[in-house]
């Protein structure tokens, strides 16, 4: 996965002095902290902070069982609104989703309520005896999910809930999709992935083909024909290109793919590093890129960005973070060309200064080069149209659905990433792939069935 770094050393350090690095970023809350932090809540009436959760998670309510020290019932009640509750609560921007709405969160009492931080403390401390939910009786459908990251996986245990059978079907060989594959090291460590999708599938009725990828050897138009219905949860499989030339250069690559390579490694130090890198990007995955590869032992990280600090879409925690990490941010430089070692491996890259005139981003003439050994590219994501056909009209590079995920094909639902419009947030996913469920489970009681669109 990552053969256009082979050409550089390997990380210095043993793998265990480098996985050091990639604990957890938040430390969990201890018993009494959790207490504490539990009592600072007020129980809002029409809590601002359930309504900034975009799963609707009733953040007053699982507080107030934390501070009854009932913690299977707070667990129970997060997971009820947010099967993936345990991954959310670490990789969930709070900041700028239910801790910034929180009432306490003014400029007098200064912190929100560390809603991710007791949400955490509420699932890793629960003891279910066993799955906390029992299914329906059973309705006879069964759904085909396609894709088995956060929105297929919600989509597939609601379905399974409301009693109906669901075959997933993944192309990789493995479940959790980003959080497996994508989410920094340090905020989903160890083998939490694994277990949340272990946990999510205890409920039953839900089986999941790894290896069977739409395009390949999948065809949309026989899951349509065979099943009840078809939810696809397909994310943003393509890295956008820099449509410059030296592109395919040894040293270039998509930081996706360097990341999914490091989150899947078994001994860190096999890792190629490179000693100065550059990334390209101003978003949370430019950031997370930055800041593993310093991680690993990069001495020099330049993230690079074509605007301004204020323009970037990683969250000011998540540039924070970059900061605290010793990552260079350098604004206003637009790539401009990829440069070449004799060996015709990457050397460094050109940017163009730009700046804004009249509203409009505008390039000066002015360059600069900075030199380095890797380019990581983190510009965004598109859909791999693989497999999907004209039948399914988009908006933009995405899916089009309607406000009950139902594609333009009846029968054929979508949600996650993969659909317009979208924030692109794991919680979002979740929420798309339950809601699509009772859209799905509702159709299907009434629905005949639909033909294939000729
Ligand atoms: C590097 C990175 C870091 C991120 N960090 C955060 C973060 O900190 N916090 C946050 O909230 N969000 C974060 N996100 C966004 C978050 O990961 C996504 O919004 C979320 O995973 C979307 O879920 P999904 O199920 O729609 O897609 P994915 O998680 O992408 O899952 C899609 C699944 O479909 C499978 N698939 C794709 N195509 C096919 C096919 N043709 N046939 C069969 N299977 C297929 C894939 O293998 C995958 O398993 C990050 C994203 C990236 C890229
Ligand atoms: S807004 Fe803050 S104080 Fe109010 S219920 Fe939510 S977490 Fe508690």
């Amino acid at each position: 996965m990552i053969e256009s770094l082979q050409h550089l050393p390997p990380a210095a350090g043993s793998n265990g002095e480098l996985a050091a690095q990639f604990t957890d970023l938040a430390p969990p809350l201890s018993a009494r902290q959790a207490a504490l932090e539990a009592a600072r809540c007020l129980y809002c009436y029409d809590a601002p902070c359930m309504n900034a959760c975009p799963t609707g998670i009733d953040v007053a309510g699982f507080i107030r069982n934390i501070q009854d020290d009932n913690i299977d019932g707070a667990a129970y009640g997060i997971l009820k609104a947010n099967i993936f509750g345990g991954s959310c609560a670490r990789v969930c921007p709070t900041e700028i989703l239910c801790e910034q709405s929180c009432v306490r969160n003014n400029p007098v009492e200064r912190d929100p309520v560390r809603i991710g931080l007791l949400q955490r403390y509420a699932l890793d401390n629960a003891r279910f005896s066993g799955h906390p939910f029992t299914r329906a009786p059973a309705t006879g459908k069964t759904i085909a999910v396609v894709g088995a990251g956060p929105a297929g996986l919600s989509c597939a245990h609601r379905l399974a809930l409301l009693g109906n059978d669901v075959v997933v079907y993944e192309a990789r060989e493995k479940a959790g999709g980003l959080n497996e594959f994508g989410i920094a090291k340090y905020k989903l460590p160890g083998d939490f992935a694994q277990e949340e999708v272990d946990f999510l599938m205890a409920i039953g009725g839900i089986r999941i083909e790894y290896g069977c990828r739409l395009g390949e050897n999948l065809v949309l138009a026989d899951l349509h024909t065979r099943y009840d219905a078809v939810f696809l949860g397909l994310g943003l499989g393509a890295s956008r290109a820099l449509g410059l030339t030296g592109e395919d250069a040894p040293g270039l690559m998509a930081a996706t793919d360097y990341i999914a390579a490091l989150r899947q490694a078994d001994d860190l130090s096999r890792l190629p590093v490179p000693r100065r890198a550059i990334v390209i990007g101003a978003g949370n995955t430019a950031v997370d890129m930055a800041v593993q590869i310093k991680r690993l032992g990069a001495e020099d990280v330049t993230l690079v960005y074509r605007r301004g600090l204020e323009s970037m879409s990683a969250t000011g925690h998540e540039i924070e973070i970059a900061k605290a990490n010793f990552v260079r941010i350098r604004t206003w430089a637009a790539p401009l060309e990829v440069l070449l070692d004799t060996d015709g491996r990457v050397a460094g890259m050109r940017f163009e200064q730009t700046r804004m005139e009249e509203g409009r981003l505008v390039r000066t003439g002015a360059f600069v080069e900075i030199a380095a050994d890797a380019v990581f590219k983190a510009i965004g994501q598109g859909m791999c149209e693989d497999g999907l056909g004209d039948a399914l009209v988009r908006e933009g590079d995405r899916i089009r659905v309607d406000a009950q995920f139902r594609t333009a094909i009846p029968g054929i639902y979508a949600g996650g990433d993969c659909i317009a419009p979208g924030q692109d947030l794991t919680v979002q996913a979740v929420q798309h792939g339950k809601l699509a469920a009772h859209a799905i489970h509702a159709d299907i009681q009434t629905s005949t069935e639909a033909a294939w669109p000729t």
